[in-house]
């Protein structure tokens, strides 16, 4: 499934050529042949730190023994069932998500898009189960990404995912970010089903919705019935330093979409519901071919298995700190070319003054992978398991970069 392209690559290089790919992506021309950790080797043996891990996909890095040993072991076992058996590690998963948050149902997914797909089938049945089948609006937000399926580009809302691909889904209000009369008035409607929002915009710029927002938004939904979903596909699995970005604030979601690190790799996303609201999903609603399939689910445990470690999220933490502080001092540095520090644990981003594919492209060019994000943000994305040494690997690459991108300014 296509993800948004970093706004550094949109510039076409590969539209008139022989590969016999989609042209969709804009590519590097690197390929990687093998990973360990936070670095990644291309074909020629040259090394680059990894600081874009999949799109915050790669949380423990690259071939992590443990979840090596996890996936070798369930292959000579067992790949692929399906959802018409019962299948054991998807119990578990499931059970651990749920022991973990707010959710007491799960439904697994093999993306981020198909996980937002079924929040919001259940946002839509929940209310037809309650005798308010008018209730089928979806709120988002301006900037929003919630996945590139043809409910997911009208979800986002983003006119340049819309374009060309027929009459948008209908169902769906974007609205202006931070826009509080737009939402008063669109979540008192009676067609309101649900309000859908990443606690912060990855795709979007690493914005982060205020925390007085975010509690806010859950006393709204609960004064009008409404159920509030929360999109983790990108801060979940202790990218923020935390498990989910929710649980530092203090409330609960209804529903939440989670993906990304979730895997460690593997494609897997998930579903999470409250009991309540995921009753109305009953035999035949909804369903999916690999979702969940044994693969899959040791990937998913695995992943669990070190991210719940006692001090494992302590030291995403600090690290996060220590990064944050460094960015700091970067753009004191160098304010002609980073202006400001955004985001929340692991999930950063450098507000960029000159065009934020140059910053990528420079950086790559010294062994340091990064990728863009709206609003002319670069966004850093290290593995969760990254070490103070690291950290300074990258800010010394960063401080070249930005050196090298300030003189050419001013030649
Ligand atoms: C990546 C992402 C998605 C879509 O996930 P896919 O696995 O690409 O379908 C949805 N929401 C957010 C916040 C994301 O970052």
């Amino acid at each position: 499934m296509a993800q948004s392209l970093p706004v550094d690559q949109t510039s076409s290089t590969n539209s008139s050529d022989d590969n016999p790919l989609f042209g969709t992506y804009n590519r590097t021309p690197q390929t990687f042949v093998r990973g360990e950790g936070v670095w990644l080797f291309d074909e020629d043996g040259r090394r680059y730190m990894d600081f874009v891990a999949g799109i915050a996909v790669n949380a423990l890095g690259h071939a992590h023994p443990h979840l090596v040993d996890s996936i070798k072991s369930q292959a000579e076992k067992l790949w692929h069932t399906s959802n018409l058996f019962q299948i054991d590690g998807g119990k578990r998963l499931a059970q651990r998500l749920c022991d973990a948050t707010f959710a007491e149902k799960v439904f697994f997914t093999n993306s981020g898009a198909e996980a937002l797909e079924c929040a919001i089938k259940t946002a839509r049945r929940y209310h037809f189960d309650q005798g308010q089948p008018e209730r089928v609006n979806i709120i988002t937000f301006q900037g929003a990404f919630h996945g590139r399926t043809l409910a997911t580009i009208a979800a986002g809302g983003n006119p340049s995912y819309l374009e060309g691909f027929g009459p948008a889904a209908p169902g769906f209000e974007n609205l202006g970010f931070g826009d509080h009369d737009a939402l008063n008035e669109a979540i008192a409607r009676e067609d309101c089903a649900a309000v859908l929002i990443e606690p912060i915009q990855g795709e979007g710029g690493v914005r982060s919705v205020p925390d007085q927002c975010l509690r806010g938004l859950r006393e709204a939904c609960d004064k009008h019935g409404v159920l509030l979903i929360l999109d983790e596909v990108q801060t979940g699995v202790g990218r923020s330093g935390h498990l989910f970005v929710h649980q530092r604030l203090g409330f609960e979601p209804d529903i939440m979409a989670v993906a990304k690190g979730i895997g460690g790799g593997f494609p897997l996303g998930a579903c999470l519901a409250t009991a309540k609201v995921a009753a109305a999903m009953v035999p035949g609603t909804h369903g999916t071919t690999y979702g969940g399939n044994p693969m899959a689910m040791a990937a998913g445990n695995a992943v669990l298995d070190v991210v719940l470690e006692e001090g494992f999220l302590d030291t995403v933490q600090a690290r996060a700190r220590d990064l944050t502080q460094s960015l700091g001092a970067l753009i004191d540095l160098y304010p002609d070319i980073f202006t400001e520090v955004r985001g929340e644990g692991l999930l950063m981003g450098l507000k960029c003054a000159i065009p934020v594919g140059d910053v990528v492209a420079a950086a790559r060019n010294q062994g340091l992978l990064l990728v863009g994000a709206g609003d002319n943000v670069v966004r850093l994305l290290p593995p969760l398991i990254i070490t103070r040494d690291d950290i300074a690997f990258a800010m010394d690459v960063l401080e070249e970069t930005a050196r090298q991108l300030d003189d050419a300014r001013q030649s």
